[in-house]
């Protein structure tokens, strides 16, 4: 097992990575900015270290100092989280070049899964189900690219291959509008994210977002651990997940599962990743795989009894998965609602100091949150502070747990959308279940 780690994180992940360091008696080195020093990973780690002023690019994103801080407390890996250098190709590759343990997948495969239109390649060549697409970038050819949006039938989505975050997509809906809006993507994306590579798939027009999480031994082993049910989004940034989805057949379930197994026995993938999926009129469409621990994993840990972030120390300390795909079974039903230091109308960010703090407790609730009262969010980073996360034997458990944690949550002196999660988990339709992507937009949100 890894003996000493540094959490190249913030927040709330970074204090779920050193719990489990500290279950596993595995040593912890924080690393933090300037604006984080009374961050509660920080106080709890075994040591810390401070890589530089608040802004993410001269702390969290510096590389250099991320790695001396390995090299001056003797650490051996190195977990990035989600977000940051998470899924940066050039960090891991340099983090193992130093003669770390970088806590994910090879720098090739991040590199692979990072870059869209070759991800969706290497899905396609193991049998994932994919969107129709132009199956590969678009060429300067207006005819070509023209009769490829007539091949796929319009409405079509165009997407950056480099892109994330859900920016820089364009949704064209007939032939009039196509070229100017590949111009405009193009230019779009070599601005934000410094590659002009754009493809374009068929736009699926009522989809839920389902995802699948799996864990991979790097050595051509690999297991699923249910899907998660990610549609209730704003912007495509994701506001509720719940893990299994509903309306989701044990004979699909399997289907995909296996499907996503096979891909990642073909690319021999290590550690924890999730396969996006649209799914819509009972298909499920590959969009794009995560090569990290993603933030709604709680979920599936809850469902399945499986903790993810031992799984991935695990296996980037070379021992075998604790688990095969028989062992994996799953109980009940978990809800997770991001809480966001937020305008609850204007969704600006709001941060501040929080006056008071109080959680919410009682059976099948957990917190994973750094936030404590007199905390002080800082300006410069994410606004998610904290996630709330039900549990029940059924969804309608859940949801009950959900709502009286909603009714017990304090958090005061800055504004958040925790309104907006009673809301929502009140609401008929999301009570039934099977709720789209544009769900929360379009019904709740629309005024
Ligand atoms: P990003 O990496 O920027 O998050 P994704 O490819 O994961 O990009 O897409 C983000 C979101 O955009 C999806 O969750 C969905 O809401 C929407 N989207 C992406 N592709 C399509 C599509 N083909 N049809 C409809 N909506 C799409």
């Amino acid at each position: 097992m890894l003996e000493k780690i540094v959490i190249a994180n913030r927040g709330e992940i970074a204090l779920r990575i050193l719990r489990a360091c500290k279950e596993l008696d595995i040593k912890t080195v924080a690393v933090y900015s300037e604006a984080d020093k009374d961050s509660l990973h920080v106080l709890l780690a075994d040591e810390s270290v401070c890589i530089g002023p608040a802004p993410a690019t001269e702390s969290y994103l510096n590389v250099p100092a991320i790695i001396s801080a390995a090299e001056i407390t003797d650490a051996v890996a190195i977990h990035p989280g989600y977000g940051f250098l998470a899924e940066n190709a050039d960090f891991a590759e340099r983090v193992e070049n130093s003669g770390f343990t970088f806590i994910g997948p090879t720098a090739q495969t991040i590199r692979i899964m990072g870059d869209k239109v070759s991800a969706i390649s290497a899905m396609k060549a193991s049998g994932v189900p994919c969107v129709p697409g132009s199956d590969g970038p678009l060429s300067d050819n207006d005819e070509e690219n023209l009769a490829t949006a007539k091949r796929i039938g319009y409405p079509i989505i165009i997407k950056a291959s480099g892109g994330g975050g859900g920016k820089g997509m364009r949704v064209v809906h007939g032939e009039a509008n196509l070229l100017n809006n590949i111009s405009l993507a193009r230019t779009e994306a070599a601005t934000n994210f410094g590659n002009d590579t754009i493809y374009m798939e068929k736009f699926l027009e009522n989809p839920r977002h389902i995802e699948v999480q799996v864990l991979g031994d790097g050595k051509g082993e690999a297991i699923h651990l249910c899907e998660r049910d990610c549609s209730m989004q704003r912007r495509h940034q994701k506001v509720i997940e719940e893990a299994p989805a509903p309306g989701i057949t044990e004979e699909e379930r399997q289907k995909i599962g296996e499907a996503c197994v096979n891909a990642c026995r073909e690319i021999q993938y290590r550690g924890a990743g999730t396969f996006e999926f649209l799914y819509q009129d009972r298909h499920f469409y590959f969009i794009e795989m995560n090569t990290r621990i993603q933030v709604e994993h709680p979920v599936t840990e809850l469902i399945t009894g499986v903790d993810l972030i031992r799984e991935q120390i695990r296996i980037a300390s070379g021992l075998p998965m604790s688990y095969q795909q028989q062992d994996i079974t799953i109980n009940g039903h978990a809800i997770e609602c991001r809480i966001n230091a937020e305008d609850p109308r204007s969704f600006i960010p709001s941060p501040g100091t929080i006056s008071v703090f109080h959680a919410p407790g009682g059976p099948g609730i957990r917190v994973d949150t750094h936030i404590y009262s007199s905390y002080k969010v800082p300006p410069f980073y994410d606004s998610m502070i904290g996630k709330l996360i039900a549990y029940g034997s059924s969804r309608e458990s859940a949801l009950k747990r959900m709502t009286n944690a909603l009714d017990e949550i304090l958090v005061e002196g800055i504004k958040t959308n925790i309104d907006l999660h009673k809301i929502i988990i009140r609401d008929k339709n999301f009570n039934v279940g099977g709720t789209n992507i544009h769900y929360l937009e379009s019904h709740l949100l629309s005024d």
